[in-house]
């Protein structure tokens, strides 16, 4: 029925509208003004916002674009985090501040400004002492960069594939203790912070070499890349008979082919390979909602459990 009613885009939107579970009545709201009340005024000032953001959006998404391509080129592997702060879809403060989660936007370890995600990962001076304990060209860039887009578009004009690689881990850790002090009330000294990233970008540099080694792995060659915009997610499952344990691999990757993020699971069940399959399949699908994925395409070699899922039969067995 909505979409009878409502345009594509529309409906869309209506149907990703969560339902509350608590049966309360629906009233209307206008998110323009304090008191949710609609004035023409407030909804001129939605309009302009809109308009200034869909402009802004546009020339942020073809710079990331950009930014991702060369970092493909460089063999750069920068990981979700960075992926989603260049698209400044963490959950910093001021994006949590938008949508009325927390009561204001001030970065929660300095308290200084606002804390987006170049706040966060750059600009904030608990960050700052890290950077100043990294390679001597992330030691002299300095300079206040307002998106972390325009940071790499910098960084990869001037550094060296190792440096930008450095960059991507040590922005990784940086975050990680920002949540720590968040939710454990821990905050690690900026050496330690330091020696962590170096042990990664040590397994990385090992893990380089040796793919340097190996041969190409003829499976991705076949490998078709989602549309512009899209994340492809391919999942495989393998059965461990003897043990009643099945493993599941995901590999997320975007439109150029780039590897954004991996998951290796397994869990005790009765060792079926359609049952494995399937359990790769969901597997799948949650971690593309745990990373906040929504415009993904799912990829698994079992034609069995895809035609399941396409069917709207309901009732599946177990
Ligand atoms: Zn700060």
């Amino acid at each position: 029925m909505v979409r009878q009613l409502f345009n594509q885009r529309e409906a869309g939107i209506i149907l990703k509208t969560p339902i509350s579970f608590l049966n309360s009545k629906d009233k209307l709201l206008w998110q323009g003004t304090k008191d949710d009340s609609f004035s023409v005024r407030s909804a001129y000032h939605k309009e302009i916002e809109r308009t200034h953001f869909q402009s802004s959006q546009a020339s942020s998404s073809s710079s990331f674009t950009a930014v991702w391509k060369q970092l493909w080129q460089l063999k750069v592997q920068p990981g979700v985090l960075l992926w989603r702060s260049c698209l400044e879809a963490l959950p910093t403060n001021s994006n949590l501040y938008k949508r009325r989660l927390v009561e204001n936007p001030l970065c929660p370890i300095c308290y200084l400004e606002a804390e987006d995600s170049a706040h966060a990962l750059w600009r904030c001076e608990s960050a700052k002492d890290v950077w100043s304990q990294c390679s001597k060209s992330l030691q002299k860039c300095h300079q206040p960069h307002v998106t972390m887009i325009q940071l790499l578009e910098d960084l990869l004009q001037a550094m060296d594939s190792r440096i930008i690689q450095e960059f991507a881990v040590v922005a990784r850790k940086i975050w990680w203790r920002r949540n720590k002090f968040l939710f454990e009330g821990t905050f690690a000294h900026p050496n330690a912070v330091v020696r962590e990233a170096r042990g990664t970008l040590d397994l990385l540099i090992e893990e380089e070499s040796r793919l340097g080694r190996g041969q190409t792995n003829t499976q991705v060659e076949d490998w078709q890349a989602p549309p512009s915009n899209w994340i492809k997610l391919n999942w495989d499952s393998a059965v461990d008979k003897a043990n009643g344990v099945i493993g599941v691999g995901v590999a997320v990757r975007d439109s150029l082919g780039y590897t954004i993020a991996t998951k290796k699971t397994n869990k005790l069940l009765f060792p079926n390979p359609l049952l494995a399959k399937a359990f790769g399949a969901l597997k799948a699908v949650q971690f593309g909602v745990e990373l906040g994925l929504s415009q993904v395409v799912v990829e698994g070699d079992s034609l069995q459990v895809i035609n399941i899922l396409r069917s709207d039969k309901e009732g599946c067995n177990s």
